[in-house]
C-alpha cells in the first residue's frame, strides 16, 4: 500500500529580482496513517515551505508529492477535494488564521454546513461543540458564541485545531502550531494535540524550529533535519536525539542545554559562530562546511553529501558518516 503522503525529489526555487531562491532542494519524505514526522531546523532552512508544498499551498519547481499514492499534479477533481478534506493546515498564528467577525459557532459550522456534514443548525452547533470539547475547551457553550478577539492565545489556537478537524482528516499538517503561545500554555495545546493524534488516528507533519516539542510530539515517530534547503538527517525521532549523527545535528542538540518542553527556554534550533549562508549564494560541497567542526578539505568543500543509510532506518548526508560507517546513497528519507 503506498504511503499516506510521500515528497519525491521535491524542490521549490523562488524567482526574484535579485535571482533565484532554492528553498528546498530534493526532499524525499514519507508518512503512513496515523504517523507523525516533525521537521526541525533554524529559520530559512525550508521547513515551511516543505510543509506548504505537502499541504497543497504550493506547487514544488521539480518532483511530486502523492497523497495515497496519486501525484497531487495528476489529480483529478475527486481525488482533489478529497485531498483538501483530508490534509489540513494550522498555522502558526491562530490570530491571523480565524476571521474575527466570525463565533467560534460560525467559523467551525461553516465547513460543516458547506460538506454536508452538518444539515441542519442544531447538527451544526452539536457537531461544533463536539469538535471544541475533543480540543479540551470545555463546556463547549461558553466557547461557541464567542470571537477570536474574545480569546486568549491557546484558545484561539485550540480553535483553529478544532476547525481543521471538522473536514475528519487524514493528516494534520502544524507549521509552528505552538510557538506563539507562552510555554505553559504550548505544553497543554501539544497534549491536546498528541490525544488527537492518539484518539482519532491522524497523522502529523509538525514543523518546529524548537528540538523539545519535537522530542515531545514526535516521540513515536520520525524527525527530519533539514539545513538549507535539505534534509541533513532522517530518522526516529528517539534515535536521532539520542544519538545525532549529522554534524549539524549535533551542533543543534549541544546548543538545547535542556530538552524539557515545560522549562521556560525557548529551544530555538539556533547554532552560535559563522552566521547561516544566504539561500542566494549556497557553499560549495557541503552546504554546512562553512559551520563544519569537522570539515576535510577535499569533499566537504567540493561535492554535496547525499541523504545516505546509515543504519537501522537512519539518513545522513555527511561525507564522514557515510565513510565512518559504510553507507551507501539512497537519495530520499522514505
Ligand atoms: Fe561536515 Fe563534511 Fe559532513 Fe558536511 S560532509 S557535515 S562539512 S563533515
Amino acid at each position: 500500500r503506498p504511503p499516506l503522503m510521500a515528497l519525491r525529489g521535491v524542490s521549490q526555487v523562488f524567482r526574484t529580482k535579485s535571482g533565484p531562491i532554492p528553498a528546498v532542494r530534493d526532499v524525499s519524505l514519507a508518512l503512513d496513517e496515523g504517523q507523525v514526522l516533525c521537521l526541525v531546523g533554524e529559520s530559512g532552512c525550508g521547513k515551511t515551505t516543505t510543509a506548504r508544498m505537502a499541504a497543497g499551498l504550493a506547487e514544488p519547481s521539480d518532483g511530486a508529492i502523492e497523497y495515497k499514492g496519486v501525484d497531487l499534479a495528476a489529480m483529478n477533481s475527486r481525488q482533489r477535494t478529497e485531498f483538501r478534506r483530508s490534509v489540513q493546515f494550522v498555522h502558526q498564528d491562530p490570530y491571523a488564521s480565524l476571521n474575527p467577525i466570525r463565533t467560534v459557532y460560525s467559523t467551525l459550522a461553516s465547513p460543516l454546513r458547506k460538506h454536508g456534514i452538518a444539515a441542519t443548525k442544531q447538527e451544526a452547533w452539536d457537531a461544533a461543540a463536539a469538535l471544541l470539547e475533543q480540543v479540551d475547551l470545555t463546556p463547549a457553550e461558553n466557547y461557541l458564541t464567542k470571537y477570536p478577539h474574545q480569546l486568549s492565545g491557546g484558545q484561539r489556537q485550540r480553535v483553529a485545531v478544532a476547525r481543521s478537524l471538522t473536514l475528519r482528516p487524514r493528516l494534520i499538517i502544524a507549521d509552528e502550531a505552538t510557538s506563539m503561545l507562552d510555554v505553559s500554555i504550548r505544553v497543554g495545546v501539544l497534549r491536546t494535540l498528541t490525544k488527537l493524534r492518539k484518539d482519532l488516528g491522524v497523522g502529523f507533519v509538525f514543523i518546529t524550529h524548537d528540538l523539545a516539542i519535537a522530542r515531545y510530539f514526535a516521540a513515536e515517530g520520525h524527525m527530519a533535519v533539514m539545513y538549507l534547503g535539505r534534509v541533513v538527517e532522517y530518522g526516529r525521532t528517539t534515535d536521532i536525539i539520542d544519538d545525532p549523527q549529522h554534524p549539524y545535528t549535533k551542533a543543534l542538540l549541544a546548543a538545547v542545554p535542556e530538552i524539557d518542553p515545560t522549562n521556560r527556554l525557548d529551544h530555538t534550533t539556533h547554532i552560535t559562530g559563522v552566521d547561516i549562508p544566504s539561500l542566494t549564494a549556497l557553499p560549495s560541497g557541503c552546504t554546512f562546511h562553512p559551520r563544519c567542526p569537522i570539515a576535510r578539505d577535499g569533499d566537504c568543500h567540493e561535492v554535496e553529501p547525499q541523504l545516505t543509510d546509515v543504519d537501522g532506518g537512519r539518513r545522513v548526508a555527511c561525507h564522514v558518516v557515510a565513510e565512518t560507517t559504510g553507507a551507501v546513497a539512497s537519495g530520499g528519507g522514505d
